[in-house]
């Protein structure tokens, strides 16, 4: 028997065990994870082996607190054969890509003319372009052709840099040269700038220089072979090349930023006039290619790898441009692939899925349904506010923000190591701070500027693509010279997630967190804040973080710390590090550096939502138990490797344990001995703010 998890969770969740032992039990219910996941999942039931699981042994909640919680249900989820991964984020997606499937279905089926620029029209005739896979084979690379023949056709440096430079202004296509994005500037937060691009390393440093990922390497480059052979080269040319860009690769990769530097504004924020842009780019005519990207009226330009950006330079150099024009044309393939044709979709979808560990396809139907809501991913989160959003939840989560901003504010007043004059900026960030919930108040322009161009019009996926691309850029280019727009968005009201954005000191939860296991409007307030409300204080609390400390109340990027402050804050930060470099999954350490930020933000969350439960034991019990419940997961083994290498959370189990061995009130609540595996002796324990 296979169902939908949720729908079955979701009927039954807010029960609360107690067992015998005087010991107040946890309380199952679930949360939250950043990452969705892949495909559906199914729920195996399996009466008949239920007997031996009594007999198993069950996990002790004073050794592993989250398999204690989760056993039950990571006993009934199983892994579909399309699926990386699962996770209650993964699910409430999943749900929610359903009804948006309802509504494509219903409209492609429709004999109906829509509205030319309506949202159902650009639906259906998107949906019609992708799903017509006669007209993509047909297509072939038909748009893109004499775009990919500018490149293919140079015979110098300066001829190749100058068609990289056109298709990035016009497209956006970046490879090595020529990417930029114009964003808030990161010290003068009510200003935009210009951010000029590393290169696309393809699979990237973290796989390249890792020979624990080899395995995966070999992975892709049998799809950069197959995907190059299909473009029209031999076997051995194929081959050939692979090995060409896998040096140039490693090249570029080891002069460039680690993931983990590239979160840190003091080593990616490089402010660059013309003139110095020049002086680093000695082989490039920069007031040219500045022209053609249309973003030559800017004063200054931020280098975000200025290292990396030194190695481009001196490989932009006559002997090189074979293999470059090979790498920028394989770059352009591998960002159109799953738009173009059968067999380049086809390459691409298993590239995805071997580099996830998933063994089987979604139907074609599926993939269809999932690229017709990411074409138009406004226009679906337009239908999706209409259909489920509640003004009720709204304020009722507006209030928890408020008490849990008010927790965060005597947190702070009672840190020793604070300042008066230090804490009182802080208070005043938490004052000052935005807080945007369910949908943005005005739609996107980018969302009226896409138009749909039917097929029976003369359009075609690819076309449709390409346009997609052009209205990114325009709408980008629109902010230029000007003043940032506080109310803009950066995640669609369908997302199930929220994000903490330093620049703008604000929070923002989109409508589709407003629902169980995150929050029952009708639960119990610490059900709720073990919920919703731990994953407000986790965002709250991303404002203090290693990053977010760095920003004052404005979102300027802004020391506002004393030396000594910032002494202790950084010694706090590294017995994080440290104490989470003690955990290991899948035979890998978690790197304690890469995620401590959001390890930070875990931990003060846990603080602030136990000092306002404070000696409420059922409660507390209630809510530890709600947020390990919130972050059941399930991976396969090459999926974990890739979030241990490249995710900035930590694995959500280690999420879990490692916040609550360092939580007092988890002591106090349970009976943990020194010998329990959730022990962790009382000056061991971490976090910012105690
Ligand atoms: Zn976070």
């Amino acid at each position: 028997m296979k169902k939908r998890i949720a729908a079955l969770l979701l009927a039954g969740v807010m029960t609360v065990q107690l067992t015998g032992c005087g010991v107040l039990s946890p309380l199952v219910t679930f949360i939250t994870n950043m990452k969705s996941s892949v495909g559906e999942l199914q729920l195996e039931m399996e009466e008949e082996e239920s007997d031996a699981k009594v007999n198993a042994e069950k996990k002790r909640y004073q050794d592993d607190f989250y398999e204690y919680i989760n056993e039950d249900i990571l006993d009934m989820v199983e892994l579909g054969d399309t699926d990386a991964q699962w996770t209650w984020f993964g699910e409430l997606m999943a749900v929610a890509d359903q009804d948006m499937d309802e509504i494509i279905q219903e409209l492609s089926q429709s004999e109906k003319v829509y509205p030319k620029g309506s949202s159902e029209q650009k639906i259906k005739d998107m949906y019609e372009c992708i799903s017509n896979m006669e007209n993509r084979n047909a297509t072939g690379l038909g748009p893109l052709q004499p775009h990919m023949d500018t490149i293919r056709n140079t015979t110098t440096i300066d001829e190749y840099v100058n068609a990289l430079a056109s298709l990035s202004g016009e497209f956006g296509f970046s490879s090595i040269v020529g990417g930029y994005y114009i964003d808030q500037d990161m010290a003068d937060s009510s200003m935009n700038s210009v951010y000029l691009m590393h290169a696309d390393t393809l699979i990237g440093k973290e796989y390249l220089e890792n020979p624990q990922m080899q395995e995966y390497v070999d992975v892709y480059y049998t799809y950069m072979r197959d995907m190059l052979e299909e473009f029209g080269m031999s076997q051995e040319e194929a081959a050939d090349t692979v090995s060409e860009i896998d040096i140039l690769l490693r090249d570029i990769c080891s002069s460039s930023l680690s993931m983990e530097e590239y979160y840190d504004p003091s080593v990616t924020y490089n402010v660059f006039t013309k003139e110095e842009l020049q002086e680093l780019y000695t082989n490039v005519d920069v007031e040219k290619m500045l022209k053609t990207l249309r973003i030559d009226s800017a004063d200054s330009y931020i280098v975000l790898d200025v290292g990396q950006a030194k190695k481009i330079n001196e490989l932009l150099v006559d002997e090189n441009l074979e293999v470059l024009k090979d790498f920028s044309s394989f770059v352009m393939l591998n960002d159109v692939a799953e738009y173009s044709t059968e067999e380049y979709a086809r390459l691409a979808d298993d590239l995805d899925r071997q580099m996830h560990g998933v063994t089987s396809r979604l139907s074609d139907e599926d993939i269809w349904m999932n690229l017709t809501q990411d074409m138009l991913s406004w226009d679906f989160g337009k239908i999706y506010v209409e259909k489920y959003f509640s003004e009720e939840s709204k304020a009722d989560v507006e209030a928890m923000i408020e008490k849990i901003k008010e927790a965060y504010k005597d947190i702070i007043r009672n840190q020793e190591w604070m300042s008066e004059a230090t804490k009182e900026k802080a208070i005043r960030k938490l004052d000052t701070m935005q807080v945007k919930i369910g949908y943005p108040d005005e739609w996107p322009d980018s969302m009226e500027m896409m138009q749909v161009t039917p097929i029976s019009e003369g359009g075609s996926l690819l076309s449709n693509m390409l346009v997609n691309m052009q209205v990114s850029i325009e709408d980008n280019l629109q902010d230029l010279n000007r003043e940032v727009d506080r109310t803009a968005w950066s995640m669609t009201p369908q997302t199930v997630n929220a994000y903490y954005n330093p620049g703008n000191n604000e929070i923002v939860f989109p409508a589709a967190i407003l629902q169980q296991p995150f929050y029952d409007p009708k639960g119990d307030e610490a059900s709720n804040l073990g919920g919703i409300g731990y994953v407000i204080a986790h965002e709250i609390s991303h404002a203090f973080d290693s990053n977010g400390a760095l920003y004052d109340e404005y979102g300027n990027y802004n020391v506002w710390w004393t030396q000594e402050e910032l002494q202790k804050y950084k010694e706090l930060s590294q017995s994080i590090v440290d104490y989470y470099g003690n955990y290991e999954v899948a035979g890998m350490k978690v790197d304690g550096s890469l995620t401590l930020s959001e390890n930070i933000a875990d931990l003060g969350a846990m603080t602030c939502i136990t000092s306002i439960l404070s000696e409420d034991g059922e409660g507390l019990a209630k809510a530890f138990s709600q947020l390990a419940y919130i972050w059941a997961s399930e991976e396969t083994v090459a999926y974990q490797m890739y979030l241990l290498s490249n995710d900035t959370h930590a694995p959500n189990k280690v999420r879990v344990n490692a916040v609550l061995s360092s939580c007092d009130a988890f002591y106090d609540v349970y009976d943990i001995e020194e010998s329990d595996g959730m022990y962790v002796a009382p000056e061991d324990r971490v976090g910012v703010w105690k």
